[in-house]
């Protein structure tokens, strides 16, 4: 079902179709200038030639519907025109800036995504779907290599559960592919939410950026041995990357731990999580109800409290509480500690964790891909790193 990553000039393409955009920023801008502010008509058709580039999507291309040649001269006084009305506009936010939607391969493949808040089954194409589910997992100032790392981490995730491609859909929802529930297939956010999100300034150089990951990386997804990964990733591992084992009790040859020093500019890098002492005692006797410790034990018999069991990569295990143990990855959940990284100590009549890096641990480390990528690996080294073992290959 899938062949191996051919090599296509996408590089080449790509810096076309954003030499090509930014022209048609300028172009939109200044057409919309003469239209707001009535300039003459032979100003306005100014804008509309400069708009009228063609614009260049893989091997389509969008011819412009105006053609005539205008002075060069003209197209300045546009310019001059356009910073001059409507830049002030954008300042103080008075006018808001038209949607510029960068090009994003269009794909043969298409899926039903259940969208949460609508209650709705949209039909969207699939690289549209992953520039939606990169902008709401991973941050869109990151390097680009960590973009594109993530565009193919969401793209192996979708075809895992397209059906038309054999995968088995979303059980929470039958009539889908996929839904935009993080918890149960991975998070999407819709365009028109990514305004409001990063804010007008950073919207249009985010989005921009997201599209480009993923037009680099058009069709491309993960693979083991032939058959396609389960790409789970996790903000910050803290140090070393976890065993699947570990967590979900069943190893899986492609997320093994590796060190990763990558991940040292994460601001959960290490953070401090204070609970009450009968916070923690209520919390833990609602795991197991044979738990007869109380706020004032611990406080006096820290030994009540103890690390049962460590990983081989040095995370908590399990925990032994008044005898009964109890899984770390429960009493993470349990608490919303960041990870199982951790150590405590009693502080007076609270319990202190100093807790390592944030989320599983599992699989791609997201600011590890991002130190990847500031460090000059590209996408491919991050994912190959990550998901040891792995190939980079094409849907067909
Ligand atoms: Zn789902
Ligand atoms: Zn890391």
């Amino acid at each position: 079902m899938f062949a191996p990553s051919k090599t296509i000039d996408k590089e080449l393409c790509h810096r076309q179709a954003h030499s090509d955009r930014k022209y048609q920023l300028f172009g939109r801008m200044s057409c919309l200038a003469t239209e707001l502010f009535f300039l003459p008509p032979k100003l306005a058709k100014a804008s509309y030639i400069l708009r009228a580039r063609p614009i260049i999507i893989g091997e389509a291309k969008l011819e412009p519907r105006g053609q005539s040649l205008v002075r060069p001269v003209v197209g300045l006084f546009v310019g001059i025109a356009v910073v001059i009305l409507v830049m002030p506009a954008i300042i103080v936010g008075s006018w808001k800036s038209p949607a510029i939607d960068p090009p994003v391969p269009s794909s043969d493949i298409t899926l039903q995504l259940y969208v949460s808040s609508s209650k709705q089954l949209v039909k969207i194409g699939l690289e549209d779907y992953v520039r939606g589910v990169v902008a709401a997992e991973m941050p869109a100032s990151f390097h680009p290599a960590a973009l594109r790392a993530q565009a193919v981490a969401a793209r192996t995730y979708a075809a895992k559960r397209i059906r038309s491609l054999g995968g088995r859909g979303c059980d929470a929802h039958p009539q889908a592919d996929l839904c935009d529930n993080p918890a149960h297939c991975q998070a999407w956010v819709p365009v028109s939410q990514l305004q409001q999100k990063w804010g007008m300034l950073e919207y249009q150089n985010y989005w921009t950026k997201i599209s480009e990951a993923v037009a680099m990386t058009a069709r491309e997804i993960i693979t083991y041995q032939g058959i396609i990964i389960d790409p789970v990733f996790h903000s910050t591992c803290g140090g070393q990357t976890e065993d699947a084992g570990a967590v979900w009790q069943q190893s899986v040859p492609y997320l093994v731990p590796v060190k990763c020093s990558y991940c040292q500019h994460s601001p959960k890098l290490q953070t401090e999580q204070r609970y009450s002492l009968t916070a923690f005692v209520g919390a833990m006797r609602e795991l197991d109800g044979a738990i007869t410790v109380t706020a004032q034990s611990l406080r006096t018999t820290s030994p009540n409290l103890t690390i049962a069991e460590k990983t081989a990569t040095g995370r908590v295990s399990s925990i032994s509480i008044g005898g009964r143990n109890i899984k770390a990855t429960t009493l993470r959940s349990a608490l919303g500690l960041n990870s199982t990284r951790f150590v405590h100590k009693i502080e007076g009549d609270q319990i202190v964790f100093t807790v390592q890096g944030y989320g599983h641990g599992v699989g791609l480390c997201q600011y590890g891909a991002d130190g990847m990528g500031q460090a000059g690996y590209d996408y491919r080294a991050i994912l190959q790193y990550y998901y040891q073992g792995t190939q980079i290959t094409e849907i067909r």
